[in-house]
């Protein structure tokens, strides 16, 4: 329990016994560090004058003045990175419903606490504190030190390493395919995350190179894999900002045909929010990547405004549906009604259905039981450098068999 004591924790309540009593709670449970603050401003103060991250932020909802939502909104516009308790006594639904708004605006919500708190509801969050945390770095620090020229030289230095994640076969367990994540190896940062970085690279005319550059990487990858006798697939991110020149499936094909990997291994995930700026060129791009041989995957699905229209006309392989929508659903009856109709929509649409962001056993079962096809997430396992995710597999496959 050594670790609670390493954690800053923030208590945001406007009601001054709420503080003192949190406080006195968290203290107990071991927690060194606790920070209050009485009101939105004085929180986000908090926050801001942090030079080490807040690990933990405990939100009160209902506040004069700035209320919780408002206070959520402005610390997912900061990238706030820590982990966010609600708490609060409004009625369950609602709370709900907050909880799903803070997840959609990026922020990583890991429960709620209602009123009044007791020491076992704050003990079983802070457990939950104990779930491994990613190694990157404090993205807000980040934001406002990266600007397009460090960018570009870390992309000439070729700092882009890529991280693996598997998926697999929700009904035999086997690991099927990979999804290839781009971070940046920052010399003094560590790895940094994707969401850091791509909108610069985007808003700057280099994502072509960078895409083309992580593909390559990836296939060659795959084919050492194959080459040790791993039968596996990877799925690659493609931006929708690249989808502005129509010889982009000839610029793919040849970053694959440099290998002796099948194409067919070898699936592009768009993501769907950002699809249908223009409709008929992106359609033009997609259809030809597909004839090329790729399979090709709407990613975060849900998130978007075009869902339908998209199912209807892009020659997609696979839909993967968004975390928002498979976190806590075996406990969220909204989240399931959701889970369940995106992914007999997939299912409608014959293509292969993944849900993304499966964290825990009963998330995972649900799934499976309601027919998805396959399934990735942190209870799977997380990304990994390639020489770690060779070493789990060989661990995976002799417990799965
Ligand atoms: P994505 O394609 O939807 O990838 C899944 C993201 O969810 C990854 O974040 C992954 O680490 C994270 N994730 C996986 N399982 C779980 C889970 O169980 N719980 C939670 N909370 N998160 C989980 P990552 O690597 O930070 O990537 C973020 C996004 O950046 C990706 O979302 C993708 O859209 C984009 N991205 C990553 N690599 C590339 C790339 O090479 N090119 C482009 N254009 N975009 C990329
Ligand atoms: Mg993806
Ligand atoms: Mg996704």
């Amino acid at each position: 329990m050594d670790k609670k004591k390493n954690l800053r924790v923030l208590v945001l309540d406007d009601d001054k016994f709420m503080l003192e009593f949190v406080s006195h709670l968290l203290r107990e449970l071991g927690v060194n560090e606790v920070l209050v603050a009485e009101n939105g401003a004085a929180g986000l103060f908090a926050l801001s004058a942090q030079i080490e991250v807040v690990d933990l932020l405990i939100c009160d909802i209902e506040m004069p003045g700035m209320d919780g939502i408002e206070f959520l909104r402005h610390i997912a516009d900061q990238k706030y990175s820590g982990k966010v308790v609600l708490f609060s006594d409004v009625e369950a639904d609602l709370l709900k419903a907050i909880e799903r708004l803070a997840i959609v605006r990026g922020l990583n919500v890991v429960g709620t606490l209602a009123k009044p708190v007791t020491m076992g509801s704050l003990t079983a969050i802070l457990e939950k504190l104990s779930l491994p945390i990613q190694k990157t770095t404090n993205s807000s620090q980040v934001r406002q030190i990266f600007d397009v020229e460090e960018i570009r030289q870390a992309l000439m230095a070729d700092q882009i390493t890529l991280f693996f994640q598997p998926k697999i076969s929700a009904s035999s367990r086997r690991v099927t395919s990979v999804e290839c994540l781009a971070r940046w190896h920052h010399a003094r940062y560590g790895y940094i995350s994707p969401d850091n970085f791509i909108s610069i690279i985007e808003q700057n005319g280099l994502i072509n190179d960078f895409t083309r550059n992580v593909l390559k990487k990836s296939v060659q990858q795959l084919d050492i894999w194959l080459q040790n006798g791993l039968d596996l697939e990877i799925s690659v991110n493609v931006s929708m900002a690249n989808l502005d020149r129509f010889d982009l499936p000839e610029i793919y094909q040849e970053a694959v045909q440099d290998s002796n990997v099948p194409i067919e291994r070898v699936t592009l995930e768009i993501t769907e929010g950002k699809l249908g700026k223009d409709f008929a060129q992106s359609l033009d791009i997609l259809t030809r990547i597909r004839l090329k041989g790729f399979g090709l995957s709407i990613d975060d699905f849900g998130t978007g405004y075009a869902s339908m229209e998209t199912l209807k006309y892009m020659p997609f392989t696979e839909l993967k549906i968004d975390r928002i929508f498979a976190h806590n659903a075996a406990q969220d009856s909204a989240t399931r009604v959701i889970l369940e109709s995106s992914i007999k929509l997939g299912k409608a649409f014959g293509l292969n259905v993944v849900v993304e962001g499966i964290e825990n056993q009963a998330d995972c079962e649900l799934v499976t039981e309601l027919g998805c096809d396959e399934i990735q997430g942190y209870f799977i396992a997380q990304p990994m450098l390639a020489d770690e995710f060779a070493r789990w597999l060989c661990d995976y496959e002799k417990n799965r068999k």
